[in-house]
């Protein structure tokens, strides 16, 4: 297996940033949603943000395996307010939108360079990002259901509350 390009390093290296940004911001919205006593959510939110510093260092271990060195920047400060449940998973959904497209143009690098075994590795994200749209869209379905009763917020809440880590 030949090292990897500069170029293919350094375009994971910015995914990896991303996916370290997304981490960031689903924890901020977990103390966010921690402040309005709605645990399920902030429960839901932490499980997300472990899965997404997972995301983030499965790419810099790649890097390192085909001889490369992960790039690391700053990560942006996150969004720290929402105006409810409602607005906070609708930003998850567009967030997570934009790293749908910002994985399909690392694809396209790895297919222009040839790249098999980066291709192999980002088919993985591709797929992961099919549940990464779902899981909030389904969320945002369930608010609109609960009509922003208190009662139906709570069982969205709780509902949350039951969304298990996987290792
Ligand atoms: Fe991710
Ligand atoms: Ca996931």
């Amino acid at each position: 297996m030949p090292r990897i390009s500069k170029s293919m390093a350094d375009v994971l290296s910015e995914q990896a940033n991303r996916e370290l940004a997304s981490a960031y911001t689903y924890l901020a919205m977990s103390a966010w949603a921690d402040e309005q006593n709605l645990q399920g959510a902030s429960s839901w939110l932490r499980i997300q943000w472990e899965e997404e510093l997972s995301h983030a260092t499965k790419l810099i271990d790649y890097i390192a395996e085909r001889g490369g060195r992960a790039d690391l920047k700053a990560i942006p400060e996150p969004q720290a307010d929402y105006q409810g449940l409602h607005d906070a998973f609708r930003s998850v959904l567009r967030h997570e939108e934009e790293v749908t497209g910002a994985i399909n143009q690392v694809y396209e690098l790895a297919v222009a360079e040839k790249d098999y075994a980066t291709q192999t590795l980002l088919d993985w994200y591709v797929n992961e990002q099919v549940e990464e749209e779902n899981q909030p869209a389904k969320i945002i379905s369930m608010l609109d259901l609960a009509a922003d009763s208190p009662s139906g917020l709570l069982m969205v809440d709780r509902h949350l509350a039951g969304r298990a880590r996987v290792e």
